[in-house]
């Protein structure tokens, strides 16, 4: 089953989950602009940050067979720093005219801010006036309120709720982001927020409509593997194949889709690796036999 990982952050990860993703049927991956783990001081950090996700990254993920896109934002942490978030908001148009960006995100809440909300409102119009969906993080603290709180920002934003994902549900959030109408996204983590058998639950109550799965992995304790894992969880408990294709691959395809830019080839199949490529005059091998996949 081809699967795609719509929530991962790749730059924090190894050749080696690449190879172990691609192994386990990862076509395509989407990677949110994120935080970063400490706060920047520049707002020329954010932009070659931007520029790696455009870049560097897109071609090593292709080079082990994975399709790589990206969203872009000033991040919901970040947008509480007045010495950065101004600029970054003024740099987001450029990038969000780039072939590789399919949405605006990860935007939304972490402490529910006045200035958490006026940049959570101007990026959804920013997604609106590119015509592009929105990825949307709900706060570790305070979730079912920061949830409630993001659907009523999105209400009022007029954006279309089929152009809008919520993310990192859990059992108390799900049936409120369905009730909205946008898609609910539910990031399975080692031991926390979301597990699989809690998703394989979830699934056997809810069914598949505008639900998806990611791996949200990153920096932290996480796992590059969690979509392939939850996959298999779902179908070993009965639930039927088309339902687990709908969440891994469907769902993310035609929520993303909806961009314009999300191109999966002929009929999603891997991209072809030559590993002679580079990138800039760079390669990610260091003096190994370079792969290169038959015509
Ligand atoms: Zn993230």
């Amino acid at each position: 089953m081809k699967m795609f990982d719509h929530h991962i952050h790749m730059t924090s990860r190894t050749t080696d989950d690449y190879r172990a993703m691609a192994n386990a049927g990862i076509v395509a991956v989407i990677e949110p602009a994120f935080w970063v783990g400490q706060p920047r001081r520049h707002v020329g950090t954010f932009e070659d940050y931007f520029l790696s996700l455009v870049g560097w990254e897109r071609f090593r993920a292709r080079q082990f067979g994975i399709r790589h896109f990206c969203t872009m934002a000033l991040n919901p942490k970040e947008a509480n720093n007045p010495d950065v978030a101004p600029g970054v908001i003024e740099l987001l148009p450029i990038f969000l005219e780039k072939d590789s960006v399919v949405a605006v995100g990860e935007i939304g809440f972490d402490d529910q801010t006045p200035a958490e909300t006026k940049y959570f409102e101007q990026q959804i119009q920013l997604a609106i006036d590119f015509e592009l969906p929105v990825l949307i993080h709900t706060p570790h603290r305070d979730k079912k309120a920061g949830t409630t709180r993001s659907i009523a920002v999105v209400s009022a934003s007029g954006i279309a709720r089929e152009r809008v994902l919520i993310d990192h549900n859990t059992e108390e959030t799900l049936p409120l982001v369905l009730e909205s109408g946008c898609w609910a996204g539910h990031s399975i983590y080692p031991d926390t927020k979301m597990d699989e058998p809690r998703m394989v639950e979830l699934v056997k109550h809810y069914g598949s409509w505008h639900v998806t799965v990611n791996s949200a992995a990153d920096w932290g304790v996480s796992d590059p593997l969690k979509v392939p894992k939850t996959a298999q969880a779902m179908l070993d408990a009965g639930i039927a194949n088309s339902d687990v294709e709908t969440i891994v691959w469907k769902n993310p395809v035609t929520i993303f889709g909806q961009s314009g830019r999300l191109d999966l080839g002929e009929a999603g199949e891997r991209p072809r690796v030559d590993q002679t490529e580079l990138w800039e005059g760079n390669s990610v091998l260091r003096g190994q036999k370079p792969v290169i996949a038959a015509e």
